[in-house]
């Protein structure tokens, strides 16, 4: 009886999502964030969009001549690095085979660990990082902000700093020393960086994700040339750059082949919604991506690649969500801090506590917020005469948000994404338990 009406009640959200989404939602979804960044780089001059630029140009010529020697390197390898797991920290999971490679898409925590014994785990992804003053302000605001002790284990992230990651379009030739110096202090309190595009120019990138095969190489290209520019000038070790957000939450198979192609880890460009029994956990695309998406496009199957959901944020008691980054949030539908914090907080409580009234289980699936650093900037005049609150509003409002998160539940861990990957690779329980091999 029960199980009729949730189905009943399922499908009807079902329904209801596409109606809305072919109303809107998509149209929205893809001028989140990317109006934005759009802006700041056609509005640029290479000086103030990307502050003091003129102080250290990359030449051009340097730039692509160092592209060709690394992305021979890379292409080196032929398959996705899953040794990743013992590059995250110092807990022991196990032995490379016994690594867990192919993850079908689930809402049911991994590993065969009950519910109470997981992690909640959230994952902060910001996109572009244009400005460093906001860059700044978030690297330094994390300083000393540690996880709930939990039993100090370091599996499971416990009373470890909190990471975040940043998917960085770095704008080889623009980007001042300043920003650049802004990514390396990030990359070195412990922060994750990972690639964005080196241009996040929506034509050029629309030509590649419309040109079929002769796409590919453009990608990788765009690919390799954030990552050189991160390893050459932020001094980002090569090995570390494991993750892939595309600009615009846009893609094409050609993207998702040059993203194999270049031996990425885990991407995170797919949003997925929530269904009866929570959001999915991440997975891998060995069978393609979960049927939970709201996107169309098919990445394929590829083998090991993990894929972290881009999710939505769920008002309390409601179907009805907000696109998961804060674009959404404070530039189109411009809420005040108080609302922001509360919808974030509503999100993860759902994860850890479901609504009876929906009809929803806890899963404690991973919380990931897409955000953004511009969007914290004190010079970024497009988002402080368009978004909601304050700049100053707005960035304590992610400040209380990840002290109240912390205070909320002795089970929570901040992490970088690159963290839950490597949780996800061989997971373990709160109290230590290290689930059975090969699933
Ligand atoms: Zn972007």
């Amino acid at each position: 009886m029960s199980t009729c009406f949730f189905r009943s009640r399922f499908f009807l959200f079902i329904i209801l999502s596409f109606v809305v989404l072919g109303c809107s939602g998509s149209d929205n979804r893809s001028s989140y964030s990317d109006d934005l960044a759009d802006r700041e780089i056609s509005d640029s001059n290479g000086s103030t969009d990307y502050n003091d630029s003129d102080s250290t140009q990359i030449t051009g010529t340097d730039q692509s001549q160092d592209t060709t020697a690394e992305s021979t390197d890379s292409n080196s390898q032929s398959e996705i690095d899953t040794d990743f797991v013992k590059t995250v920290n110092n807990c022991d999971r196990g032995s490379y085979s016994e690594l867990y490679k192919n993850v079908p898409p689930s809402t049911i925590p991994p590993g065969g660990l009950v519910l109470e014994n997981v992690p909640q785990f959230i994952a902060f992804g910001f996109d572009d990082n244009t400005y460093d003053d906001s860059m700044t302000w978030i690297t330094e605001y994390l300083k000393g902000v540690k996880n709930p002790a939990g039993t100090g284990n370091e599996c499971t992230f416990d009373n470890m700093d909190v990471h975040v990651s940043f998917f960085v379009s770095t704008h080889s030739g623009i980007s001042s020393a300043a920003l650049i110096n802004s990514w390396e202090a990030a990359y070195s309190a412990g922060h994750e960086i990972g690639d964005h595009t080196d241009t996040h120019d929506k034509d050029i990138l629309t030509a590649y994700n419309t040109g079929g095969d002769s796409g590919i190489s453009g990608w990788q290209s765009e690919i390799t040339t954030c990552n050189n520019f991160l390893t050459e000038n932020a001094n980002v070790s090569p090995g570390d750059i494991v993750g892939f957000r595309t600009p615009f939450l846009a893609y094409s198979p050609a993207t998702f082949t040059a993203v194999k192609n270049e031996n990425f880890l885990y991407d995170c460009s797919i949003e997925h919604y929530m269904t009866g029994n929570g959001f999915d956990w991440p997975y891998t695309l060995d069978s393609g991506k979960s049927s939970s998406t709201y996107a169309t496009g098919e990445p394929g199957s590829i083998p090991g690649l993990w894929e972290m959901p881009v999710g939505e944020f769920m008002p309390e008691g409601s179907w009805s969500g907000v696109t998961g980054f804060d674009w959404n949030v404070w530039c189109q539908k411009k809420m005040s801090k108080d609302d922001a914090v509360k919808l974030w907080m509503d999100s993860l409580k759902l994860r850890m506590e479901g609504n009876a009234s929906l009809y929803i289980e806890p899963n404690r699936a991973p919380f990931f917020i897409g955000v953004h650093t511009d969007i914290y900037s004190e010079f970024n005049d497009d988002a402080n005469t368009n978004c909601s609150e304050t700049w100053t509003s707005r960035r304590s409002a992610l400040e209380e948000f990840i002290t109240q998160a912390l205070a909320y539940n002795k089970d929570v861990r901040i992490v970088s994404y690159n963290e839950v990957v490597s949780w996800m690779q061989r997971p373990i329980g709160l109290d230590g338990t290290l689930s059975p091999p090969g699933e």
